[in-house]
């Protein structure tokens, strides 16, 4: 129990029984300490008059102005009501709407002035504020001398016109101005408070001591006050975080593990390899040996490009656990990348070795004779390389001897599946995760600070080059034709291509695969079937509005965004009809076909028996077909910074040139046209990741698990902050390697205890 601060004081304490129950249900606040890390979201100014005339579209604006009505009625079309409240600065109007928020009709009375901000929209040619935050005037200055003598005084009201004016998350049940009174009842009786940041490193950073702080980010007399408390604040966030994930690192390192040593096994494996390892290889390789040489559990993240060997990093070390007599499991995202992971191993390892690891396939969909087998394979120990889906993760799959988990595309496997893993060894296995998705270092530092981290940046020699193109139908709508002539070149020279769509068919999306809709920059995961009748559902096949009739597999017509997601069937009827490539071959590929039959495809496209495959994400990762050169994706904008780059890895792997080709009907100059222009513009997976991270949100980066709770960033921001995070690692490590049970740090030793005891109360709460 972390000793008694005054940030523990439960809130019905501080601010009575019923603004703590608001507080606590509307915002999920329990807690002295919880209220003040509340931060304001914005400072608004009363004197920072803007123009109602002058309003700029789209952008964030604040308005001191009047309300003059009050408008409330239901809603034509759909269930709810709508509140529209008038409101003027003496020469233009604007109109603030709500929805389903009539109770804003008791506090937005006409003749109230106040500050209003939000984005302006348009609606129907005028413009208008749709939920905008605002603060009425009145709250702020009830008392009417204090008013009085401010008119009165040029100075006073130089200062009232000025002051920053914090606006915080509010609810419909707890408004901004509510939470800004409760944090001044508590800042007036707040004692003193232990700084977890040591005196030394604020003294020398410049930073203000954390009261200060908290009494700069909430009651600020001037702007520089609160650009002040948030630089001292978010160092202190970013440090504690990474104090957190080194003990966390370091507690998992407490346990023991078993200590596997490679030998002759690994050696035949190396001597029998066509190809030398490339130099990454061969360190990481190294690493991970040391790693699995120590009996503490190793955790290690290993990055590389698609195609940069990290199946066979993974396989060398499966090798040294086997060495003696452990077993590896391989957990893939797919059923397809499971078939094509055993089928890559079982060839790499040739038959002597193939024979003697036993490497067995467990899948949720294999017939259930097969997955007996599979089972007793696996709890016999005869198996020594069970690769699977996530049904290895089920309660009756069980191990003989299990030492090492790889978890392969570690973005789609959250930390609670590594960790029902990792319960499946009688001691702690070592656990190894690759990812193709090239991941900033202060991402990684912020979202993987636990694992320690390894990449492969040099790809094996003999790769391709590849060449990228926008094929922009919002421009050139005549150049679809162009695309599959394009394709047909390349078959015509013995090649293969894939296409990929972002939808199976008009109303079904590949469940989970990440679909971006073509005017937002938000990940919307889609829901598992997007029907057509539901328009705006949040499922990002564009609400699938039945605008059929699109003429261009793609949906996307000349004439606007795309309603319809381009999609397995229609594309493939569009080609198969297509003269150009008459007489190849054409199949689909997605996640709804049965797995034999993905496999029988997957294994035919691969034999070069099939020319050109129509597929969603399901190929997204790890498939490897070196006669395929071509990489069309529709509706590009549609994917992810990474997903694209990750698809366009799909070709140039043999000697044959790979060519890309995104073809996207986004506008020129919007967000979604520049995220696949980035994509198209480098083949650098860093540069495309760190890309990738300005065009995000945030939110988007850290994953859902991460944002959004309680336990998530406030003030540090993973894209801006990256040499504070790295700095503030740096520290964090080097008092806890000074100090690891940090007896001679207690504030920082309290502070993370407060946090585990907020996560452990979230984790409680959600379950
Ligand atoms: P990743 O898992 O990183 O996408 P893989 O391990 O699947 O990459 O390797 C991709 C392909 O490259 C495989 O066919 C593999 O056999 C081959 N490969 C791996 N390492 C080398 C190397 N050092 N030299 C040549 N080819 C290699
Ligand atoms: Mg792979």
């Amino acid at each position: 129990m972390a000793s008694a601060s005054p940030l523990d004081l439960k809130l019905d304490r501080a601010l009575g029984d019923r603004t703590a129950a608001a507080f606590a249900k509307g915002l999920g606040l329990r807690t002295v300490g919880d209220l003040l890390s509340h931060y304001p979201r914005r400072y608004a100014h009363r004197g920072e008059l803007s123009s109602i005339n002058e309003l700029p579209r789209d952008e964030n604006v604040t308005i001191v102005a009047d309300v003059l009505a009050v408008n409330h009625r239901p809603m034509r079309a759909k269930r709810g009501s709508i509140l529209e409240v008038t409101i003027s600065d003496g020469k233009g109007i604007l109109t603030l709407t709500f929805f389903n928020q009539a109770w804003r009709a008791n506090e937005l009375k006409p003749g109230v002035r106040g500050i209003f901000a939000g984005k302006v929209g348009d609606y129907k040619g005028t413009a208008q504020l749709a939920h905008p935050d605002y603060e009425l005037f009145e709250e702020l200055v009830d008392d009417l001398a204090e008013n009085a003598s401010i008119r009165a005084d040029p100075a006073k009201a130089k200062a009232w016109a000025e002051l920053p004016i914090p606006i915080y998350p509010a609810t419909s049940t707890v408004a901004s101005w509510q939470i800004q009174k409760a944090v001044g009842v508590v800042l007036d009786t707040l004692g003193p408070l232990d700084d977890p940041v040591p005196d030394a490193v604020r003294r020398a950073r410049s930073l203000v001591p954390f009261g200060r702080a908290l009494e700069l980010i909430h009651r600020p007399h001037v702007d520089a006050d609160w650009g002040v408390a948030r630089k001292a604040l978010r160092f202190q966030e970013a440090f504690v975080l990474q104090a957190a994930l080194l003990q966390q690192r370091a507690r998992l390192r407490e346990t023991a593990a078993t200590a596997r040593t490679a030998g002759a096994l690994l050696e035949g494996f190396d001597a029998a390899l066509p190809f030398t390892l490339t130099g990454d290889q061969r360190s990481v390789g190294e690493q991970i040996a040391r790693d699995l040489a120590e009996a503490v559990p190793m955790n290690r993240l290993v990055q590389g490009e698609v195609g940069s060997g990290k199946t066979l990093v993974a396989l060398r070390a499966m090798l040294a656990v086997a060495q003696s007599g452990g077993q590896a499991a391989l957990l893939a995202p797919t059923e397809v990348l499971a078939h094509q992971h055993l089928r890559s191993i079982v060839r790499t390892l040739g038959p002597d070795l193939a024979a003697r690891l036993r490497p067995t396939l467990l899948t949720g969909q294999l017939p259930v004779a097969e997955r007996r087998k599979a089972l007793l394979a696996a709890v016999s120990g005869s198996a020594h390389i069970v690769v699977g889906t996530h049904a290895l993760l089920a309660d009756n799959v069980e191990f003989f001897d299990l030492g090492l988990v790889v978890v392969d595309e570690q973005h789609r496997f959250g930390v609670e599946q590594r960790e029902a893993l990792r319960l499946k060894g009688r001691q702690p296995p070592h656990v190894l995760v690759l990812t193709a998705t090239p991941i900033p270092r202060t991402v990684a530092m912020t979202v993987f600070g636990d694992l320690d981290i390894s990449s492969i940046a040099e790809l094996p020699a003999g790769r391709s080059p590849i060449e990228s193109f926008v094929v922009p139908l919002a421009e050139k709508p005549g150049w679809v034709g162009r695309v599959w002539a394009r394709v047909a070149e390349e078959l015509a020279k013995g090649h293969q291509a894939f296409v990929v769509v972002p939808a199976i068919d008009r109303t079904v999306t590949e469940p989970g695969a990440p679909v971006f809709t073509a005017d937002s920059s938000a990940t919307t995961r889609s829901a598992a079937r997007v029907s057509s009748g539901s328009p705006g559902s949040p499922g990002g096949a564009g609400g699938a509005g039945g605008a059929g009739g699109a003429d261009i597999p793609g949906g996307a017509g000349p004439h606007g965004p795309a309603l319809l997601a381009a999609n397995v069937t229609d594309v493939l009827a569009t080609l198969r009809a297509n003269p150009a490539l008459a007489g190849k071959r054409i199949e689909p590929l997605h996640g709804r076909l049965p797995s034999d039959e993905k496999d029988r495809i997957m294994r035919e496209f691969a034999a070069g028996d099939i020319d050109v495959l129509v597929a969603t994400t399901v190929i997204e990762v790890g498939v490897d077909v070196p006669n395929a050169s071509t990489m069309v994706v529709l509706d590009a904008e549609r994917f992810g910074v990474s997903q694209l780059h990750q698809l366009r890895g799909r070709v140039g792997r043999g000697g044959v040139p790979g060519l890309a080709l995104f073809v996207t009907s986004a506008e020129e100059l919007t967000l979604a046209r520049e995220r696949v222009e980035a994509v198209a513009s480098t083949l650098d997976g860093f540069e495309l990741a760190n890309k990738d991270l300005e065009l995000r949100q945030e939110g988007d980066v850290l994953g859902s698990s991460q944002s959004g709770g309680r336990s998530s960033l406030r003030l540090v921001r993973v894209a801006k902050d990256g040499e504070l995070i790295a700095e503030a690692r740096e520290l964090a490590a080097g008092i806890l390697a000074e100090d690891p049970t940090l007896a001679e740090h207690t504030e920082l030793r309290d502070a993370l205890e407060r946090r585990l005891d907020a996560e452990s109360e979230a984790f409680l709460a959600k379950n």
